[in-house]
């Protein structure tokens, strides 16, 4: 790929021979204007291939969801199909890690996978992108969730819907009960908490089971999938299409028309903004994710990644008043950052520890374990932004080991 390439709607912009890798594709026909290092809502800055679309191929692209039907048959697929559909058209989780899908979903003898756990979880507050495509794309969801199953191996399935979201729970059990082959399929409501929608978290809801700290859901027998990149699955393995588009969330109380859109991978989260009738007067921070784990961004030419659920936009108000209340104050050693860490970890040791720059005595810790829920920060009586000093202490780890760029 060099500048003044033509590329097509789909057509991979960005590949590596590595295992755990997934290519890019082009979402739009155009030329590539230039190749450079642009920002990104997670390593700071990366390079991107910035295309100029091309205005007489304007065909926008829409959900295939109206393909999916009661009748989908998965047994038309074989294992080796479904991973590789999968593997070509990119796909990543969806819920926000970002592990390539493929690597998750095929056989693995040294780690055979007995039950695939689906999260219909939003993963934060605010969010709802997994819920609308629930109650609209159910027997896509479904389609994928029969292929992940086949290509894992599993032999049960639970869908996990948090029971706040009682349309979705009826319109997913409905669509099962419509479908035939389904009855390893359950539905399983679990109870609305935050941070419930995380893989680790889910399964302890689920299956009573608990993943070791610093090891991974195979290690049990078990595979997450989210709903989103069970959608996917089944547009890669039924029409062959790549991961290009996704439904994002865009809320908060300053943007003018909230909701869910379903845009490109890689347009930028001003068009969003623009797209979904601009800022208000009132707006003071634009996060790309949720309230909770997302990240404020500063550049608003930023992209929405294959792992954007959300766009989220606070008020002045909030930002001001939230600064006002929360001066910092020494630790009062309460306790509460321990009591509420949904990994059992001690935040304030862990942050005291990246203050004075001992990434070693972090790292004994356990500081990798930390999922960056937020929790934390959010319960500290004295206001100390314990996931912001956990977050930069492995940030420096990473850089120390070269894996993020300076
Ligand atoms: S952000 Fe805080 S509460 Fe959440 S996992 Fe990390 S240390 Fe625990
Ligand atoms: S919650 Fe805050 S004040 Fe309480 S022990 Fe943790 S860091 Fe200290």
């Amino acid at each position: 790929m060099a500048k003044k390439d033509n590329v097509r709607a789909g057509q991979v912009v960005g590949d590596v021979d590595a295992f755990v890798s997934a290519p890019v594709h082009s979402p739009v026909s155009g030329t590539v204007k230039d190749i450079a290092l642009r920002s990104h809502p997670v390593l700071g800055r990366t390079m991107a291939v910035i295309i100029d679309t091309d205005p007489a191929d304007a065909t926008e692209k829409s959900p295939c969801a109206g393909q999916f039907g009661a009748d989908f048959d998965h047994s038309a697929y074989s294992v080796e199909q479904i991973c590789e559909a999968v593997r070509q058209a990119g796909i990543v989780g969806m819920g926000g890690a970002g592990f390539p899908t493929r690597v998750k979903i095929e056989p693995n003898p040294r780690l055979p996978k007995r039950t695939l756990i689906i999260n219909g979880c939003e993963c934060e507050p605010f969010i709802t992108c997994d819920y609308r495509i629930m109650l609209e794309w159910t027997y896509q969801i479904i389609a994928g969730v029969k292929l992940a199953c086949k290509a894992s191996g599993c032999s049960r399935v639970v869908i996990g819907i948090e029971d706040n979201k009682p349309a979705a729970i009826e319109t997913m059990c409905k669509a099962l009960e419509a479908c035939r082959g389904c009855e390893h399929i359950e539905v399983a409501p679990v109870q609305t908490k935050y941070p419930q929608g995380g893989e680790r978290q889910l399964i302890n809801s689920l299956l009573k089971r608990t993943v070791p700290t610093g090891g991974i859901p195979p290690m049990i027998g078990i595979c997450v999938l989210n709903v989103a990149t069970c959608a996917a699955i089944a547009e890669a393995v039924v029409t062959g299409a790549p991961l290009t588009h996704r439904v994002v969330t865009v809320t908060g109380e300053a943007i003018s028309k909230p909701g869910n859109y379903y845009v490109p991978v890689g347009m930028q989260v001003a068009d969003l903004i623009d797209h979904a009738g601009g800022l208000t007067e009132t707006a003071a921070k634009v996060i790309l994710g949720g309230p909770m784990m997302g990240l404020a961004i500063a550049d608003l030419s930023t992209p929405i990644t294959k792992t954007s659920g959300a766009v989220t936009v606070l008020t002045k108000e909030a930002i001001y008043k939230a600064k006002y209340e929360k001066r910092q104050t020494p630790c009062i050693r309460c306790g509460r950052c321990l009591d509420v860490c949904p990994e059992n970890l001690n935040p304030t040791k862990i942050a005291h520890a990246v203050k004075n720059n001992l990434l070693d005595v972090a790292a004994d810790y356990y500081m990798s374990a930390c999922i960056e829920c937020g929790c934390c920060s959010y319960v500290c009586p004295a206001n100390i932004e314990l996931t912001g000093y956990i977050k930069t202490g492995k940030l420096l780890v990473a850089r120390a080991k070269q894996k993020v760029p300076e």
